[in-house]
């Protein structure tokens, strides 16, 4: 055999493995799918012009994010911070609104018991020490939506504490676990407040420069429009087959694909239990993720809305031609990022002087090679899986944000499985034959 361990997928996942595999003295072959490393992160240029901006992957929080922290650090990554908002609007209780604060001050206390709720539920979890399936927090395994209603808050705070979790999980609470959403407030601190005002800080030579320096760190040899369609393990190795014909064996592999991809691939044996569920039923990740270049708005703007068709609208470039806003719905059922016009009309719901002079966006929903964006657990599903998703099969470790213990669903998470699926790869490269 040519390599010791083959990694399939090029994300940050798999990168991570690839990596400390090579750190550890193993040859590594990466078999990537598409024409590019770095999966749903994609720093590339805004259409008909040259700035480089995110469409997939791009915010970090290394003061909470222990992962990316160390990564940055290793290839002394420099950070920039998002622009500081000036100018509001917000879509909350089929009301919309200019001013500064999102609620009305008779609701300031409800709002302050909806936090409390949110933060004292998210310090029952054990952040990142274990996989999310922990003893004793069934009860939160529930769609949030369910969960955040049973604090029976008023209609506007309400509508923003939805706003805020679903443009985060990419997905309407009633789909995803308020566990998962709840383990993101744990990490920060179990403050939800902390969680909101803290996401502003990204890579200054964009995703790609990380992935490009774990790539180069590697020395991995790496095959792109590689797709993977099956995997054969036996107790002596792997051997890998792609949709062109390639055959690739080694002694270990890490599949570090994203869960949504797992029902095109073949196994044998075929995957267990809680992994062939998880392939079967899907996580709920579908947000929209767009870029609109707009003139006339005046100073950093920042909108919210529940019953708008993107939930999220922040400006986070000033460019000669105008402002780059970015913007994210929870449905691509409710905005199809590619129609340029649907794009203009769902801006104007938050800024309806502006002019949108152009749209851009990729659809990581359609695309085969992630069938959904990041990840966010259906109800019910992270006590029925968590632990089994991390778990090896054979000569066959997982790694991918997806399966991630503290900060699944991020680049972090991304990073934090690679670093446990190296592990357990190392641990069979160890041995002659796995039991
Ligand atoms: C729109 C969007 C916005 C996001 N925003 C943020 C953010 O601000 N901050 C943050 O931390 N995270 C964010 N995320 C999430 C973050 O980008 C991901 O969680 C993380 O990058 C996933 O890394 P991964 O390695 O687990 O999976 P991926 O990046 O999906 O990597 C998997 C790789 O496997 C490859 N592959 C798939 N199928 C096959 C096959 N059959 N054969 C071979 N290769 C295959 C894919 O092409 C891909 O390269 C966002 C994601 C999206 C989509």
């Amino acid at each position: 055999m040519d390599y010791e361990a083959i990694v399939v997928g090029g994300g940050f996942g798999g990168m991570t493995a690839a990596r400390d595999l090579h750190d550890a003295g193993h040859a590594v072959l990466v078999l990537e799918a598409r024409d590019r490393l770095g999966g749903r992160t994609w720093y590339k240029p805004f259409r008909g012009s040259d700035k480089r901006i995110e469409f997939g992957g791009t915010w970090v929080a290394p003061r909470w994010q222990p992962h990316i922290r160390a990564e940055i650090e290793r290839y002394s990554a420099e950070l920039i911070e998002s622009p500081v908002p000036a100018e509001f609007a917000w879509s909350l209780g089929g009301e919309f609104s200019t001013a500064p604060n999102p609620l009305p001050v008779e609701e300031w206390l409800d709002f302050e018991r909806g936090i409390r709720a949110i933060d004292n539920a998210a310090a029952r979890i054990r952040f990142g020490e274990a996989p999310l399936d922990q003893r004793g927090l069934e009860d939160l395994d529930v769609s949030f939506d369910s969960w955040l209603r049973g604090l029976e808050l008023p209609r506007k705070t309400r509508d923003f504490l939805m706003a805020w979790a679903g443009f985060f999980f990419g997905a309407p609470c009633s789909e995803v676990s308020g566990l998962h959403i709840l383990s993101w407030v744990a990490g920060f601190e179990n403050s939800a407040v902390a969680w909101y005002v803290a996401v502003s800080q990204k890579l200054a030579a964009g995703t790609a420069g990380l992935i490009d320096a774990l790539a180069e760190d590697s020395a991995a040899d790496i095959k792109l429009g590689a797709a993977v369609d099956r995997i054969d393990t036996d107790d002596e190795g792997v051997t890998i087959a792609t949709r062109d014909g390639g055959r690739f064996a080694a002694r270990a592999a890490v599949l570090a694909t994203p869960i949504n991809t797992w029902h095109a691939l073949t196994a044998s044996p075929s995957l267990e239990g809680a992994k062939a569920a998880m392939a079967q039923e899907r996580m709920a990740g579908h947000a929209t993720k767009l870029w609109a270049l707009v003139q006339g708005v005046k100073g950093n703007f920042y909108g919210v809305g529940w019953d708008t068709k993107i939930k999220w609208l922040a400006t986070e470039y000033s460019t000669p031609e105008g402002d780059l806003l970015v913007g994210f719905g929870t449905s691509p059922e409710e905005l199809e990022v590619t129609d340029e016009t649907a794009v203009a009309g769902a801006v104007r719901e938050f800024l309806p002087g502006a002019e949108v002079v152009r749209t851009d966006a990729h659809d990581w929903n359609t695309d085969e090679f992630s069938q959904g964006t990041w990840m966010a657990y259906r109800p019910g599903q992270v006590m029925r899986t968590a632990s089994a998703l991390q778990r090896p099969e054979g000569r066959l470790a997982f790694a991918g944000s997806d399966l991630a213990s503290g900060w699944c669903g991020w680049i972090d998470g991304a990073i934090e499985s690679g670093h446990r699926a190296a592990r357990a790869a190392r641990e069979m490269l160890s041995t002659t034959a796995v039991a």
